[in-house]
């Protein structure tokens, strides 16, 4: 089978605008992804037919606003294979979901203990560790990568010892595409003794997930990359390791009793979720994992690899330009620099085109100063990404070329 992208593609509204007096080409899906309208459509009937706020009210709306709730969180459960759906905890994204493992990781490392992160990490993995190691006298450990982007593995195995408390890692890099062997790093960590997260935010989209499978203790992502709503983002955690992990946010909701001197706290997953949560933010998470699984995983990954195997090969027939991560195993995202013109001023005509990318950093500076570039320009596709998108995305940077090198 293959996915049937143009019956896809009609399902995106924002796939019909025009951008800069041209149809758009939205090639920025690492950033965040377009929603279906399943998803807009979950979000116009929350709020027009049943908001309210959830777990309190003694109403119908309350209730029927619970069960759409928590009937969500049994989704992603079912989608990411968690072992109880109690093991889901809201957050507000990936960014949230690793501050909340770590608020708790900080409070028990201690001078000594060694925190392994990679070369590749997003600043919302590496910041949130080098912080919490500075706040507990702990040691970070950075395991490199190759020039091609890919992780050293053996200098993963070789930096892994007893005092490794805690690893990190991003089970794809946003910068550069690379897929990680994180079932294989999964498995040394925790024959250490180790704590293990992965940072999801990019692996979600594109495949099944089975946190069981990886073996890791946590797993976070972010509703937006996942054709949800921004805002919402799901922290996975093994239930016995969450079940003891310290609170995060207190308040409302997480509670168990209340006196004026004490509190004693709730069962999960509402212990570590203080506060009205975002109802309509859950509830069209769940409606893009439904659509989604409308589709078939496996057309899913062999249409994004075509599009990154064609728009490899004309980067490689495009002068002057070179592709930063060359790891075998990537995710649909091309990372490049052009000689002689900044990422900056390829993204700004490649917008006049119509033609969005990101460039910069993307939240990677230690990483790009490890490759040597200020920062590249990244097309990133989705399962809406046509051949005519790859092609419009070169006739683009050939048209940047010619104005600018
Ligand atoms: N990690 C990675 C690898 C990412 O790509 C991103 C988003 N660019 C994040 C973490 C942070 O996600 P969010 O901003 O949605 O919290």
């Amino acid at each position: 089978m293959t996915l049937n992208v143009a019956q896809i593609r009609d399902q995106f509204p924002i796939l019909k605008r025009q951008v800069n007096g041209q149809p758009l080409v939205y090639l920025d899906n690492a950033a965040t992804t377009q929603k279906p309208q399943a998803v807009i459509d979950a979000l116009v009937d929350y709020y027009t037919q049943c908001n309210s706020n959830v777990h309190r009210g003694a109403h119908y709306l309350s209730d029927e606003a619970t069960k759409r709730y928590e009937a969500a969180r049994k989704t992603v459960a079912a989608y990411i294979n968690a072992g109880r759906s109690e093991e889901v905890i809201w957050t507000s994204g990936t960014t949230e979901g690793i501050n909340l493992v770590a608020n708790g990781v900080a409070q028990r490392l201690k001078a000594g203990d060694e925190v392994l992160v990679t070369e590749m990490e997003h600043h919302a993995d590496l910041v949130t560790w080098q912080q919490a190691c500075k706040r507990s006298g702990a040691t970070l450990k950075v395991v490199p990568i190759h020039d091609s982007g890919e992780l050293n593995v053996d200098a993963f195995h070789q930096l892994l010892s007893d005092k490794t408390a805690f690893v990190a890692m991003p089970h794809v890099s946003n910068a550069l595409g690379t897929i990680n062997p994180i079932k294989e790093l999964t498995a040394a960590a925790k024959a250490k003794g180790a704590l293990v997260l992965i940072d999801g935010a990019q692996g979600v989209a594109h495949g099944a997930i089975d946190v069981q499978d990886i073996g890791c203790d946590f797993y976070a992502f972010s509703g937006h990359k996942l054709f949800g709503p921004t805002g919402i983002g799901v922290l996975w955690g093994r239930y016995d390791v969450l079940a003891e992990w310290p609170v995060w946010l207190v308040g409302g909701e997480m509670i168990a009793t209340v006196s004026y001197q004490d509190a004693t706290w709730g069962e999960l997953p509402n212990r570590l979720e203080a506060g009205t949560p975002n109802i309509a933010g859950v509830i069209g998470l769940a409606a893009a994992i439904t659509w989604l699984q409308g589709l078939n995983a496996k057309d899913i990954w062999a249409h994004e690899q075509a599009l990154l195997k064609r728009a490899t090969e004309l980067a490689e027939q495009t002068q002057g330009l070179r592709i930063i991560g060359t790891a075998p195993n990537k995710i649909g995202v091309l990372s490049f620099v052009i000689e002689g013109i900044h990422p900056a001023d390829i993204g700004f005509i490649l917008d006049k085109q119509g033609v969005a990318i990101r460039t910069g950093d993307h939240c990677a500076q230690p990483l790009m100063k490890r490759l040597g570039v200020p920062g590249t320009a990244r097309a990133s596709f989705s399962i809406y990404n046509t051949m005519d998108d790859v092609e419009a995305l070169f006739k683009a940077i050939n048209k940047a070329q010619m104005m600018l090198a």
